[in-house]
């Protein structure tokens, strides 16, 4: 039997009778105030935009299911992990990071890669990106970088002066601008790249015994990358392109797939090892950490609506479940306050109960009020606790391992920071193909050029620093003095800040 019509009502149920014509004194008079359809319907519309995401802004995201594939019960008791076939229902939401929401998909910029796993111990987010490391190690210094990326406060256009000005005065970048220069900085959709959570977590069981732990997303589909030149032309031919490929792919039943994996550090081997494990401008090198297989995420299904399911979809790393627990990873304790911070100032305090973020287990907080509270708020049970009326009391046994922690509060700048050179330096001579190589210095050629030549030299140094050839090559592709830049890499970063000053 055909469905009945639905009809047209007001947002408070009112059937509407005229949708065309505003109610007006005689037909050519002017509209009055008790056009109460006229008046709901502006109103609503004058408050239809929310404010954009301050970073990742533009994105894509599709629903789908992680599957365990291996038993990792040994290192936690996250219920979602406890048994090899056990599936829990994912989100994913995968965007660019610097652009606005209506810049071009195939922007060079890392790519947010969030997914929000609904396991029946409350959310566990995974609020990484397509690359395992990070510009910055404290997210102090994360403001001043985004301003960077964004626009001129003056002239409201990308700056490379910005740009370069601000990652030449934060070694610590070199890693990640090696990576995003290359053309993994340009991915072709969003189905051919990986996913990592970058930072290190905590994974515990029940006898409190406790793993550094770092994950990786895997993609099934291969990586694909465009070209620089490629990605400038796409912007132009089709600026949703990542957007389009998710949505298309899915619909077709083409369901991408990402294989996880996980690097595992025993707390002692933390004490020792030759790379600061809490700092995310560093990976684990695979050699000394291999990845071990968890599972397996496909995205099977497309969001029915993309404001309610993709746009209010909120992420943060500090949702975390029995058997996963923070690090002391400066970036990943600030991110904890952040994330929640913006969603509320987004959404508003009680965004965890939009249907996209809430749980699919049962949440008993006593939270109560709030701007769009619609849930039953508690209903009639007590709002405070301890209380002797039967409200949900905490549960001991669901403690994260204590971890040892005595020192002297103050502002310690990081110590190893000739190491901020190895891992960039790997990754050019190591994994990269000869192509890959030419292709990351006419990336960083074509985007440095438009910096002050003080500031190409600044950041040149830094390049030759990872390794000789690699600076000497960009100092070729601008038309640097290669001795300069020899002898700037040589000086400490003060004493090259002062070389390089205006
Ligand atoms: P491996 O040879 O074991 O691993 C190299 C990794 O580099 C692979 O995971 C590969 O990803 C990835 N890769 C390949 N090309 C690029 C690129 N252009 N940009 C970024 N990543 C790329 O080496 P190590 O583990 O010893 O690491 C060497 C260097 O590789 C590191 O210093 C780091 O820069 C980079 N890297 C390391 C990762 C890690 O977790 N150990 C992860 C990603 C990068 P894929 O499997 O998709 O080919």
């Amino acid at each position: 039997m055909a469905e009945k019509k639905k009809k047209l009502t007001t947002s408070f149920g009112k059937p509407v009778e005229n949708d065309l014509n505003s109610i007006t004194a005689g037909p050519k008079g002017p509209v009055v105030i008790h056009d109460v359809h006229l008046v709901d319907k502006l109103a609503h519309f004058d408050r239809e935009r929310i404010p954009e995401r301050v970073v990742h802004a533009k994105g894509a995201g599709a629903h789908g299911y992680f599957e365990v594939t291996n038993d990792v019960t040994k290192y936690t008791q996250a219920k979602f992990l406890s048994e090899v076939g056990k599936r829990t229902e994912v989100f994913a939401r995968f965007s660019t990071v610097g652009g606005e929401k209506g810049s071009a998909d195939s922007e060079r910029d890392p790519r947010g890669f969030a997914v929000k796993f609904y396991t029946e111990e409350g959310n566990f987010d995974m609020v990484g990106n397509n690359t395992p490391v990070f510009f910055i190690r404290d997210a102090i210094k994360f403001p001043d970088f985004i301003h960077t990326q964004k626009r001129n406060p003056a002239t409201n256009l990308k700056d490379p002066d910005m740009f370069w000005d601000f990652l030449s005065l934060t070694p610590e970048s070199i890693h990640q601008v090696t990576i995003l220069f290359s053309d993994r900085g340009t991915p072709k959709t969003y189905r051919n790249m990986n996913g990592y959570g970058g930072h290190t977590l905590m994974w515990y069981n029940e006898r409190g015994d406790y793993w550094w732990v770092k994950l990786h997303f895997k993609t099934e589909q291969g990586i694909e990358n465009f070209t620089g030149e490629e990605a400038d032309s796409m912007r132009g031919i089709d600026p949703d392109i990542a957007t389009r490929d998710l949505f298309e792919s899915i619909e077709q039943g083409k369901h991408p797939a990402w294989s996880v994996k996980a690097q595992i550090m025993t707390p002692e081997q933390a004490k020792s090892y030759r790379f600061d494990p809490f700092d995310v401008t560093k990976v684990w090198p695979h050699g000394d950490f291999p990845l071990i297989d968890v599972g397996r995420m496909v995205l099977n299904r497309n969001s029915e609506n993309y404001f309610a399911e993709v746009e209010q979809a909120a992420f943060s790393p500090g949702n975390l479940v029995p058997g996963i627990g923070p690090s002391p990873d400066k970036m990943f304790q600030a991110r904890i306050f952040a994330y929640h911070d913006t969603q509320r100032h987004r959404l508003g305090p009680n965004y965890h109960l939009l249907p996209i973020n809430a749980p699919k287990s049962e949440m008993n907080s006593y939270q109560r009020d709030g701007a769009a509270r619609y849930d039953n708020n508690g209903g009639s049970g007590p709002n405070y606790w301890p209380n002797s009326f039967g409200g949900p009391d905490p549960d001991p046994s669901m403690a994260v391992p204590p971890i040892e922690v005595s020192d002297v509060a103050d502002r310690y700048a990081y110590e190893l920071k000739d190491a901020d050179f190895v891992q960039p330096g790997d990754l050019y001579r190591k994994v990269m193909s000869e192509k890959e190589r030419e292709h990351l210095v006419k990336n960083i050629v074509g985007h440095i050029k438009g910096a002050q030549k003080r500031i190409q030299l600044r950041q040149t140094a830094l390049f030759y620093k990872a390794d000789r050839e690699y600076g000497e090559r960009v100092a070729k592709g601008l038309g640097l003095d290669i001795a300069e830049v020899e002898r700037l890499s040589k000086m400490s970063q003060e004493e090259r800040v002062k070389a390089t000053e205006k």
